[in-house]
Parts: structure tokens; sequence; C-alpha cells
């Protein structure tokens, strides 16, 4: 028998969130204005879910967007026929015919890419998004650069190279800084003023910011780019997935493969980190960090054990962890454990304990893990 360890995938969540989000969006459409279009971004393998559950998670979604050249492919090659979108573009004139083949759209956001197009030849004009850099410094171009890179696109757009051409930016802080995402919109919509072509600029924590789509470009072609939203874990520090009502679409569990009871003054684990101040009931997960559980999980992190919240103790190991089993009297090997997800602690939770984020957690799931669809 494999290890107890297995992360549930709901593509009924995935499905149900990309909805919600639909709803929200529709929720702000006035007279006159079309509902934006959603990319669901599934890069890192589908934030960790896989990349054909999102597909049947996803099918409703007006597109996809990832990063991998070959993901992009695959999705062509399973049935996807909506737009797919390379959120960081090609990185070699090679990916060109690529693109060409499989109808696959590209960012551009760096003048090597256009060098790049302007000395190939394409059968199927590929579609684009020009991305401006408005403050992030991560990927676009410059404020200075941006719309001479965009009259090269509109020529290689006239030399049937490149299909549609459009404009796009990435927040750096719409979990948490309206101001700052409100003077990049600003640096977007200031620079890209009088240039034809549809828009995307909203992650998730835009997206879900009430009011915020409708007002990015009420007069242009719009689409969204949420990702972290659609598996159900929250963007924002102060608003829970739950709440928004999103659904985990991840339920990362096992059991306990080990129960014993320990005196006060003894010690758990590696490094002795935790000591018991009384005589006390623990249990060993089969969950380590080699299965993507953060090992600087603190004494405290939530875990359910049998249906009942209880606490992580000690330091993660490879393998395994522990909990404390104080308030689940019963529990015994073979206890169902869930470290994050339905009837779980919320990945973000366990997160916020760790100091990290959700997408961390989610994406660093390991391979070992088997995922098992629900
Ligand atoms: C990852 C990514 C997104 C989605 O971000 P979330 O915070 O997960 O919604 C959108 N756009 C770009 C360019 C990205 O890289």
């Amino acid at each position: 028998m494999p290890r107890p360890i297995l992360a549930a995938i709901s593509v009924a969540a995935l499905s149900h969130n990309l909805n919600t989000v639909g709803q929200l969006l529709e929720q702000d459409v006035s007279i006159g204005i079309q509902r934006p279009s959603i990319w669901a971004v599934i890069k890192a393998d589908a934030y960790g879910h896989g990349i054909d559950r999102a597909l049947s998670g996803f099918a409703l979604a007006d597109g996809l967007a990832m990063l991998d050249l070959n993901e992009a492919v695959h999705c062509r090659e399973a049935g996807w026929s909506g737009p797919l979108l390379l959120l960081e573009g090609f990185f070699e004139p090679e990916d060109i015919r690529v693109l060409d083949q499989y109808r696959i759209s590209i960012v551009i956001h760096t003048n090597e890419q256009l060098d790049m197009l302007e000395n190939s030849q394409v059968v199927h004009a590929v579609d684009a998004c020009i991305k401006l850099n408005t403050g992030m410094n991560r990927l676009g171009f410059q404020q200075t650069e941006y719309s001479t890179a965009f009259a090269r696109a509109q020529d290689l757009q006239n030399d049937g190279v490149l299909g549609l051409v459009g404009k796009m930016t990435h927040f750096a802080c719409a979990d948490d800084d309206p101001l700052a995402t409100e003077a990049q919109l600003e640096v977007f919509n200031r620079v890209t003023d009088g240039l034809p072509g549809r828009v995307s600029v909203c992650n998730s924590a835009a997206t879900l910011t009430p009011g915020f789509a409708a007002q990015v470009a009420p007069h242009a072609e719009q689409w969204v780019r949420p990702g972290i939203c659609l598996y159900g874990a929250s963007p924002f520090a102060d608003r829970s997935a739950a709440q928004m009502g999103l659904r985990p679409a991840m339920t990362l569990r096992s059991e306990l493969i080990s129960v014993r009871t320990i005196a006060a003054g003894e010690q758990v684990g590696y490094g002795y980190r935790y000591t018991a101040t009384r005589a006390m009931k623990i249990g060993v997960v089969a969950c380590g960090y080699a299965d993507g559980y953060p090992r600087h999980a603190p004494n405290g992190t939530p875990i359910v054990v049998d249906g009942v919240r209880t606490q992580l103790i000690g330091r993660v190991s490879m393998d395994m962890l522990a909990v404390d089993l104080t308030p689940v009297p019963a529990a015994h090997v073979g206890s169902p454990v869930i470290l994050w997800g339905i009837d779980g602690p919320s990945v973000d939770e366990v997160a916020q304990a760790c100091g990290t984020i959700g997408y961390e957690l989610l994406c660093a799931v390991a391979p070992r893990v088997p995922r098992l669809s629900s």
C-alpha cells in the first residue's frame, strides 16, 4: 500500500470558483458595457492541481493563460480549442513555428521578441498583448519605449505575422494597496491612451476588488487574468476565500501512522523543538517537507485530525510531522488527517502560520504526492 498521503482535487470546485468570479464581474457590468472575458491562469501545473483537471474545471473559461509552451501544446492536443496565452511570451525563434501551428497567443515584453518576430514567417497570424511596465519592474516595456514597441507590433500585424494586438500590464500590490494599484492603472491609461486593442490588467486581487475591473477599460474589450482565486485560495491577507464564496479545490490529506503518550518534559522531533509541559498524547502524520509541507511551519500551525482541529508540534521532518492529540483523545493509527482544504484549515491559514502565502504551498505539493480527482 502506498503512503496514505494524497491531494484530492475537486474539479467541481474549480468550475464553481470560475463561475463565482464570472458572476462577480457580471454584477458590475452596466448597460452598454460588456463583462470582461476571463483568462483562467493555469501556470505551475495549474497551481499544483494538474493541467488536465484544470482543463475540465475551466472548460467554460474564455481562455487559458500559462507560461510553458509545452503545456500550451498539451492543452491544444487535449482538445482545448479556445485561446491560449503565454504570459512570458516565447524565448527562441524556433518557438514561433509552434505558436503558429498550435494558434497560441503571446505576451510581448521585450524588443528581442519583436526582433525574432520581424525575422519570421507564419501561416496564421499570432495574437499578442504588448506589456507595459507600470512600476513592478518585472516584465514589460518602459513607458518611454512603449509607443515604439506598439508601432512595431502594428507593423507586424500589417505584415500578417501578428493578429490581434492588445495592451497589458501587471499589478504589484493589488492585494493590499489600492492607491499603488490606482497609480499603476493611471500610468497604464496615460501611456496606452489612444492605442487600439483589448486590455488586460487584472490578476485575482484586482478582479475580486469590487468595481475595479468595471472602471479599467469601460470602452475597450477587457480580459481579466485570475489565478489563485480559481483554486479556492485568497489573494488577500484580510479576506478569506470562503468569505468570497470560493471553495478549496485541493484537500491535502493523510493519516496518523503512529500514536504515543509522552510525559511532561519529553521532547519531540529534530532539534527537540517542542517540549511537553504535561503528559500528552501525540501522533505522527505521514506528511513531511518532501511532500511539500513547509519545513518552517511553527508549533501551533493548525491541522485537523479525525475532524477535530489541533496543532502541529515539533519540527517538520522530510516524511513526517507530529501533532498534539490532546483535543482528539480517541485518535489512533489510521485516523484521517487534513493538512489543508475541505473540512480542514484553509491553505491560507496554514500559509499565514508559516509566514508565506497559499500560492507557495499549493505549487509546492511534491510530485510524489498522488493527486486524486474528486
Ligand atoms: C500569475 C499571474 C496572474 C495570476 O495571478 P493571481 O494572483 O494568481 O491571480 C496574472 N497575470 C500574470 C502576468 C501572472 O503572472
